[in-house]
């Protein structure tokens, strides 16, 4: 019997090389795991069927094109979207170690929120506990890979779309430095802060399944090669490796107690592991992040949407009248209130007498979040904090209140302005719900978060199984 809730990627990969089960057997596990469980969760849009071979399978967040395989990005715009190619992380998936896309993961829609209740196909549930939210906009991933229907899986982080996830869900989850993964093939939202990256249930296949998506992709212009080779970590020290605790951060009224507790431990366990730990201020980062990404990422989007038109791709409506009734009529009921909400904004801020004021504006507040950031890593390798004020919250929570939904990303939005790495590994419970650290690096320092976060995961000894299903 395959145990798929503890089994990681590289478990299975070792027990088809010694030739102890087959790929079929594998394969056959995951879907039996989701007959059972995904009708509860729906972590799943598509599940496909087996390709064959003896790749370890992967779940694929749905705004990533997969060839053959629906594409929806949770909207009804591309319900009947079915790619002729492969996004290039799929291919280098495929090619690299013969990774069989299991299936697509519910998302909100065009990965446009933080609880996955904004997908047009019904919301996803936390493993840990169905009457709450698995984060968002990955949840579907998340939830899959906590659920053991899914070793690992991908997800897409704009503002906090993998790591927060990760966090609500007990996962690692990397959002890697911008421009390390290819956006070729997959759904845009907010090119300047798209990037792909792995959901897994240890840093270390997290680790692996980085290198096998990083690197520089002749269809991506904003991708580069990484200046060094991907290292699993396995040292359980931290002796050298200076912590940054960046105050506002980790004080901010916003953070639960048990989830401030929780990540106190963790730092406390850095000293017992031999970092060096000191408080630094990012004051601007927390004042401005959020308000500056809304205004980003909605300005790019209004740009990046204006292709769903009925004409040149998705949904058209079945009654149009004259030309401009149909592009009015495909864009309203193809569309949901959040991606609606984000176009208006979005086409508002690139308006002609007001794109200085705020699109403008909000590209100089960017580069002194960069700055800041910088600052702090003059004198610190990587910095901690929570990575979700709060822990899973009720489904229903907070979709009447927008802003409210947005805080969930308070903590997550700074570093992925700046460009920076971030990872989320379970720090602990609060309430019997995932805490989720995050560790923010340089560009470029994944190796270095993995070594950190495989150190603290080591030493915490988190068990990443829902209690439910023990
Ligand atoms: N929750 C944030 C948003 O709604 C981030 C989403 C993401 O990273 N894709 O924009």
């Amino acid at each position: 019997m395959i145990d798929t809730l503890r089994l990681t990627a590289e478990q299975a990969a070792h027990l088809i090389r010694d030739r102890e089960i087959t790929g079929v057997e594998l394969w056959e596990a995951y879907r039996r795991a989701i007959d059972e469980r995904d009708p509860e969760l729906h972590c799943f849009l598509h599940v496909c069927d087996d390709p064959g071979g003896d790749g370890v399978p992967l779940a694929v967040k749905d705004v990533i094109g997969t060839r053959g395989i629906p594409t929806t990005a949770g909207s009804k715009m591309l319900e009947h979207y079915v790619p002729v190619y492969d996004a290039t992380v799929v291919t280098r998936a495929k090619a690299g170690h013969g990774l069989r896309v299991l299936g697509k993961t519910n998302t909100d829609e065009f990965a446009m929120g933080s609880s996955t209740e904004n997908s047009a196909y019904g919301p996803t549930r936390n493993p840990w506990d169905p009457t709450r939210v698995p984060g968002g906009s990955g949840g579907g991933s998340a939830a899959a890979v906590s659920a053991g229907l899914a070793p690992w899986a991908l997800g897409s982080d704009t503002g906090g779309s993998i790591k927060q996830p990760s966090a609500l869900c007990g996962n690692v989850g990397l959002r890697p430095t911008y421009g390390t993964v290819s956006r070729y093939g997959v759904v845009a939202f907010a090119s300047s802060l798209d990037q792909v990256g792995p959901v897994a249930k240890n840093v270390r296949d997290c680790a692996f399944l980085y290198s096998v998506l990083a690197g520089r992709d002749p269809c991506d212009s904003t991708t580069v090669e990484l200046p060094s080779p991907v290292q699993l970590p396995d040292r359980d020290s931290l002796a050298g490796v200076r912590v940054g605790i960046p105050t506002e951060f980790n004080e901010h009224e916003a953070i639960e107690p048990g989830v401030r507790a929780a990540v106190q431990r963790a730092i406390e366990l850095c000293s017992e592991l031999g970092a060096e730990v000191g408080e630094c201020s990012l004051p601007l980062s927390l004042d401005y992040g959020l308000p500056c990404y809304y205004l980003i990422a909605p300005a790019e989007a209004s740009s990046n949407l204006a292709r769903y038109d009925g004409v040149r791709y998705g949904y058209r409506t079945p009654d149009a009248g004259d030309r401009l009734e149909m592009y009015t009529r495909s864009r309203d009921e193809g569309l949901g209130d959040e991606p609606k909400r984000r176009i208006l904004v979005g086409t508002y801020a690139l308006s002609a007498g007001y794109y200085d004021a705020y699109y403008g504006q909000a590209q100089k507040v960017r580069t002194m979040l960069a700055r800041e950031h910088a600052a702090a890593f003059e004198r610190f390798d990587v910095l901690l904090s929570p990575t979700s004020p709060s822990v899973a919250f009720e489904l229903g929570a907070k979709t009447a209140d927008p802003l409210a939904m947005y805080l969930s990303d308070l903590l997550t939005i700074p570093s992925c302005m700046a460009g920076l790495p971030g990872l989320n590994v379970p720090c602990g419970l609060s309430d019997g719900l995932p805490v989720g650290l995050q560790l923010i690096g340089p560009q470029f320092s994944e190796n270095r978060l993995f070594e950190v976060g495989y150190a603290l995961e080591t030493a915490i000894g988190f068990d990443p199984v829902p209690e439910r299903y023990r």
